[in-house]
């Protein structure tokens, strides 16, 4: 048994944590006084295996029948309901977007039936395999199954001292200092701050900030309405109960912080919808933003450089963290632990290691 220490109690932290607990002693430290308060807890809880680059895709199409099992396993509520994604191109730019995406075209009518408030339709495409994802339910219940397996979570403890220790680490955490064979950086934005604290090359991590709200408006909003991804990538929305979530999809570059919600982006989101839809957005009844960390090609980011053992990243889940968090853990524990990649997971693991552009 290795002991190691996972820094960061969001999905990722979380996820990887209790992959590593079946064959790991497990410490969970997160800085926050409760876990999933940054992005995890921020998310359009959306599951679809159209959306992203193929080293997104590929643990996301692996992740869904692993949704499935981890609601036995850990003893769930239903973790995924199905939820079609009908990928809209507005007008010719997101049209020519559409040819790119591996969803199944349909004609701009067949859209209208889907979804009767389209306005605008020049073509579009869906993904029938799509869900939203309780993912509360998820994050609690890999917490829970990893208390079960032995690990343990430590809250209100931020990571201030990380140095090297002979073959392992010594981390100051909260008010404890502990020594760990091995560290798993699962810190979200904050995961290049954490490495530059342990003398750990950076990965190149940009926090991107996203706005997200809950809106209604002149039409009364069917709760059997798709998600509507525009393919040009300048907003999204699906019902949410009655009334609707919406996104301008924006990507303003921040420093790693707790996001907020700057109302333009919300207008932004409003005044687009609008125009491609009859609905007549007027009202917003909460809002919120949270951090999309990306490395420049968009790929998840997981084990450790070459040249420095024992510290391996688990980031860069950009805007896929939970739709690829069962299998992306799986992998991530494999690499970590020097285990083969499982065989569902059609996703070599120097495909996501940080020297992977000089592979
Ligand atoms: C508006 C929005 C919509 C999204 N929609 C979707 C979606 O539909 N589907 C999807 O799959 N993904 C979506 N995402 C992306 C998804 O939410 C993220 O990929 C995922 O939550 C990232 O999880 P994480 O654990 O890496 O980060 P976080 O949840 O931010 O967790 C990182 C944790 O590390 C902790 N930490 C940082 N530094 C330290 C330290 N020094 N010591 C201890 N702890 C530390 C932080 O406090 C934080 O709790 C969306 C994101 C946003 C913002």
């Amino acid at each position: 048994m290795v002991d190691v220490l996972v820094v960061g109690g969001g999905m990722a932290g979380v996820s990887i944590a209790y992959e590593l607990a079946a064959h790991a002693n497990v410490l969970l430290v997160e800085a926050e006084p409760a876990l999933a308060t940054h992005t995890t807890g921020r998310s359009a809880a959306i599951y679809a295996p159209t959306y992203g680059g193929p080293t997104v895709r590929r643990p996301t199409a692996a992740s869904g029948p692993r949704f499935r099992a981890l609601e036995t396993e850990l003893d769930t509520p239903p973790l995924l309901t199905p939820h079609t994604v009908l990928w809209l191109g507005a007008d010719d730019e997101g049209a020519a977007h559409l040819d790119r995406l591996p969803a199944e075209r349909i004609s701009p009518a067949e859209a209208r039936l889907l979804c009767p408030i389209l306005s605008q339709v020049v073509a579009a495409a869906y993904d029938d395999e799509a869900s939203t994802i309780d993912v509360m339910a998820l994050h609690d219940g890999y917490r829970r199954g990893l208390r079960e397996r032995g690990g343990e979570v430590r809250m209100a403890s931020p990571v201030t001292g990380i140095a090297r220790d002979g073959a392992g680490w010594r981390v100051a955490a909260g008010s404890e200092t502990t020594a760990v064979d091995v560290v798993v950086n699962a810190a979200g934005a904050w995961v290049d701050e954490l490495a530059a604290k342990a003398g750990v090359p950076t990965i190149g991590l940009r926090p991107l900030r996203r706005t997200a709200a809950i809106a209604s408006g002149a039409q009364p909003i069917d709760p059997a309405w798709p998600l509507v991804c525009d393919a040009a990538d300048r907003y999204y929305f699906r019902p949410e109960g009655r009334r609707l979530l919406i996104s301008p999809s924006d990507e303003t570059p921040s420093e790693p912080c707790d996001a907020k919600p700057d109302e333009l982006d919300v207008a932004l989101a409003i005044e687009r919808i609008n125009a491609d839809t009859t609905l007549e957005l007027r009202r917003v009844h909460t809002a919120w933003a949270g951090l999309r960390s990306f490395v420049a090609d968009r790929s998840p980011v997981v084990g450790a450089w070459p040249d420095q053992p024992g510290f391996a990243f688990f980031a860069g889940q950009g805007g896929y963290g939970i739709q690829m968090a069962p299998a992306l853990a799986a992998l991530g524990a494999a690499v970590v632990l020097g285990h083969p990649v499982p065989d569902d997971i059609d996703v070599p693991a120097r495909d996501v290691s940080p020297g992977r552009s000089a592979n």
